[in-house]
């Protein structure tokens, strides 16, 4: 990978830095914002950006995006990082519904939800997990149970739901056939999240913020236009979710964890007398620290460059998640160590204030999206070709194995 924007890079960077540095007052300003969403805020930021052009570069022309390329959207990323713009609101909408519905969705449903979603007039979330699957994901009780009139009626619970509250749409996986293997009978719909029957209640994070929430599903009704791929085909239909989601997180261009250097003035300018302060293990902390972040950033890298290339990274993009949560950690707690009280008013290395928020978002981090272990059981199976985990349940129907307790 050429570490240096070309010319094209470096005059589009040019545009966004100018565009992000003229609105900066509208576009607000993470330190002073922190990490909640502010409902109206957030959505009017996301739509400023999007009728510049740039939400959804990468996506189809016919989709409301740009058809541009990974590196313009990753520039954009560390241009926005950069001027201490929020996050956008729609994050989860954009990185994995959206995909979802791109790659599965009617051209109805293209037409009516796509261009709304990137530019924040409506939020949407994903409606996966459940209280007794999280990881084994194939195991959801959900059901949807079809009427005469071919309407889908939904009934089960849901948890950890990012955003939900705030949501207008939903994707939301279902189990419609108990009978045959777990990952057979399952079927993806869009929901509405504001019909009758859906209630989403925010769970209180260590972080102090309520962002997920469980979110219960009585007796909902959905049209079967509203069914994302075939009945029984929802495992294929998530699996495109999944890795979406992989490569949201996974870093690409993104350059999560780093800015050992902002610890290190805070440090700095905090503990004057560094010298005093067991310089030589401070040293090997930062160092460490360090070598984290650039493993994160280069790995990160590697993602950006298969996607530049046209290729869609495989399960090594789970090693971009595992090096940015760990680098991350690595910052945050170092942070926290070196800065005490102080951490919590130093703005972090995003510009978010406080050190101890990040410290305190990260074990969530290292779950969401995948847990570190079940991404180290992906990349020992599928990239280093590792033996697989023994999969007692595979020749199993779902029935046999919810009664057997599993
Ligand atoms: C901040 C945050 C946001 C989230 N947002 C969403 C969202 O928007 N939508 C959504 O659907 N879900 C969301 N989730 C849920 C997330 O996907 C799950 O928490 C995650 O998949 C883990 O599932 P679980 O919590 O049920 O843990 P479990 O799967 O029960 O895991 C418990 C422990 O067992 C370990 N473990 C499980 N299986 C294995 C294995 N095969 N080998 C080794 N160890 C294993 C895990 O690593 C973990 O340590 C979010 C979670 C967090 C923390």
């Amino acid at each position: 990978m050429d570490f240096d924007d070309t010319p094209d890079e470096a005059a589009w960077r040019a545009e966004v830095r100018a565009f992000l540095a003229e609105h900066k007052a509208e576009l607000g300003d993470r330190a002073e914002e922190g990490r909640a969403f502010d409902n109206e805020v957030s959505r009017r930021r996301q739509a400023l950006l999007y009728d510049a052009g740039y939400v959804g570069v990468t996506w189809p022309v016919e989709a409301g995006g740009r058809g541009g390329t990974p590196m313009q959207q990753a520039i954009i990323d560390q241009e926005v990082a950069r001027a201490g713009i929020p996050a956008l609101i729609n994050l989860i909408g954009i990185g994995m519904c959206g995909p979802t519905v791109i790659g599965h969705g009617s051209d109805d449903q293209k037409d009516r939800y796509l261009r709304r979603l990137l530019r924040g007039d409506d939020v949407w979330c994903q409606l996966f997990s459940e209280p007794a699957s999280g990881s084994d994901l194939a195991a959801l009780r959900t059901r949807a149970v079809q009427d005469e009139q071919g309407d889908w009626h939904v009934t089960g619970q849901k948890v950890w739901t990012t955003l939900a509250h705030l949501s207008d749409y939903g994707i939301l996986l279902t189990r419609t056939d108990p009978d045959v293997a777990k990952h057979r009978g399952l079927t993806m719909f869009v929901v509405d999240m504001k019909a009758p029957g859906v209630t989403a209640r925010p769970l209180r994070q260590m972080t102090g913020g309520a962002e997920f929430n469980e979110v219960f599903f009585d007796d909902v009704v959905i049209r079967d236009s509203e069914r994302l791929g075939d009945v029984g085909d929802g495992w294929r239909v998530a699996l495109t979710t999944l890795m979406s989601e992989r490569l949201t997180l996974g870093g690409g261009g993104s350059d999560i964890g780093a800015n050992v250097e902002k610890v290190a003035e805070h440090v700095a300018s905090r503990i004057g007398a560094l010298a005093e302060v067991r310089q030589a293990l401070v040293r090997q902390d930062f160092a460490r620290s360090y070598v984290a972040t650039l493993g994160a950033r280069y790995t990160g890298y590697r993602l950006l460059t298969a996607l530049s290339r046209g290729t869609f990274p495989g399960p090594e993009a789970s090693a971009g998640k595992l090096a940015g949560t760990r680098a991350a950690r690595e910052l945050a707690d170092l942070a926290v160590r070196l800065l005490g009280d102080d951490a919590v008013y130093a703005a972090d290395a995003a510009g978010n204030a406080g050190w101890q928020m990040l410290q305190a978002g990260l074990p969530g981090m290292a779950i969401a999206g995948g847990t570190n272990e079940v991404l180290r059981n992906i990349i020992g199976e599928r990239v280093l070709g590792l033996p697989p985990e023994p999969r007692a349940d595979k020749d199993k129907t779902f029935r046999e194995l919810a009664a057997a307790g599993a």
